[in-house]
């Protein structure tokens, strides 16, 4: 038999700021069931005035009637309690499960509100689980990852971040780099000895190796990166050769979720190809060509924008003239791998034109499935085999934070080997490098760092 926990009737003691929070944690939209959660000291309050009956067992399931501040019966639905510390918050939680569509989880939301509790702020829950130490930072990003993962090696890979192997990677390191300081403390204790109590090729040497240490992890960013936002090849050519055409039968060779590039003059399109190697971003970009015309200016810009952060370009035309056009001015705007391709394949064939690397035919799905092939080996040749199962980096946020632990090491080393400063001055670059990584995990200022990390965020998260 299993071993429950009566609720105590004084309730949880209160933690965080004290407010109790609500909000309508799943999508809103027309579907069987919807979740609403409250956190905070007042969620017994709230289930004494809007369930009956309230629920008296923690962690199970039970069925009630919300009713508003009137009486009135607002939904059936079915409410877990969490009780302090043993839930997603640390804090009391509450998730009402109930009927889905627009009106259950609005109406329950609102009785909550009428009943004591605010509004959510987006990310709220997961910034209260951090503050209550029941996720490092790391952690909470990873949820956001695998809310917004579009491929299956980008949820992957934020299930490995949410099994807290980056923070156990990280917190190593930064632990190292504290034994570091140590060292260095007995430096500055016995600052007028010969060679100190501590062998100066000695801390030197611990530095080396950390600092390899940190480069190798710095050196997971680049797959961090194209595994999570998936690997950006741009579709690239003058109007009218096809791009679109091949950018939709593309999509009809592998799932895809598609999205519109909002900001550009002409939009353009992405769509996340989920692979089984690389996950590809295929964009639709306006054409490029040189033309005076200010639309055609700003969509060549916008070519030119993605062209320089792309992974690969395919260089697209309906002939080996136009293809060779397109590929000269992509190379020209990019440094990633420029695949040719000859579009219209089912016009072109019988001319022989195969000067290009392949040819396909959006109408007829000629050559589809071996350009697919072809962009993955492009891939491969040039970032390797996506590692999904050891530890990386995936943000712009980790690769500044480590980038940083990295400077202020070099820093160090080049201080202490030079010997130019006392060792209690170089000891300031290592503290910065730990606090570099402190950031990064969450455990030096938290709430700047939090702010950064949530904003994010949705609201019921
Ligand atoms: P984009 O401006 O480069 O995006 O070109 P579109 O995809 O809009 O295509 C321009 C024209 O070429 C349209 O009339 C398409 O139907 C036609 N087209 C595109 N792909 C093919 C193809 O594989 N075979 C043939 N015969 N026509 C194509």
């Amino acid at each position: 038999m299993s071993i429950r926990r009566i609720i105590p009737p004084g309730g949880a003691e209160i933690v965080g700021d004290g407010s109790t929070i609500v909000a309508i944690a799943t999508a809103m939209g027309r579907g069987a069931l919807a979740t609403v959660r409250a956190s905070g000291p007042g969620v017994r309050t709230l289930m004494r005035v809007l369930l009956e009956p309230p629920p008296t067992i923690v962690r199970r399931a039970t069925r009630c009637v919300v009713r508003d501040v009137s009486g009135a019966a607002i939904d059936e639905v079915v409410v877990t309690l969490y009780a302090a510390p043993h839930s997603f918050t640390g804090e009391d939680l509450l998730e009402l499960s109930t009927h889905g569509g627009l009106m259950a989880p609005t109406a329950v939301l609102a009785a909550a509100i009428r009943a004591g509790a605010r509004q959510a702020e987006p990310g709220e829950f997961t910034r209260r689980a951090v503050l209550n130490g029941k996720l490092d930072l790391l952690q909470a990003e990873a949820i956001g990852d695998l809310i917004d993962a579009r491929s299956s090696a980008a949820h992957r890979l934020a299930l490995r971040q949410l099994d807290g192997g980056l923070t156990r990677r990280v917190s190593l390191l930064r632990d190292r780099i504290l034994e570091l300081e140590a060292l260095l403390a007995y430096d500055i204790d016995f600052p007028e000895e010969d060679d100190g109590p501590m062998p100066r090729a000695h801390i030197a040497d611990t530095a080396d190796t950390l600092f390899d240490a940190l480069g190798m992890l710095l050196a997971t960013t680049e797959q961090g990166t194209l595994v999570h936002h998936g690997a950006l090849v741009v579709l690239a050519g003058a109007p009218n050769v096809g791009k679109s055409s091949l950018f939709n039968a593309l999509l009809g060779e592998a799932r895809a979720i598609v999205t519109d590039v909002p900001g550009t003059t002409r939009d353009a399109i992405e769509a996340v190809l989920d692979l089984p190697g690389w996950p590809l971003r295929l964009v639709d970009t306006a054409g490029l060509r040189e033309s005076a015309d200010e639309v055609e200016r700003l969509g060549i810009e916008a070519s030119s924008r993605y062209l320089g952060q792309a992974a690969l370009v395919l260089a697209c035309g309906d002939s080996a003239r136009s293809v060779a056009d397109v590929a000269g001015m992509g190379a020209a705007r990019t440094t990633a791998p420029v695949v040719t391709v000859v579009t219209k394949g089912d016009l072109v064939a019988e001319r022989h034109e195969t000067a290009a690397d392949i040819t396909v035919s959006a109408h007829t799905g000629q050559g589809l499935r071996a350009l697919l092939a072809l962009v993955e080996q492009r891939l491969r040749q040039r970032h390797g085999e996506p590692t999904l199962d050891a530890p990386g980096l995936t943000s712009a946020r980790h690769q500044v934070a480590v980038a940083a632990a990295v400077e202020e090491l070099q820093a160090f080393r080049t201080t202490w080997g030079e010997d130019l400063v006392p060792a209690s001055v170089a000891a300031i670059h290592v503290r910065a490098a730990a606090d570099a990584l402190g950031e990064l995990i969450g455990v030096v200022r938290v709430d700047d760092v939090l702010e950064a990390v949530f904003q994010r965020f949705c609201v019921g998260k």
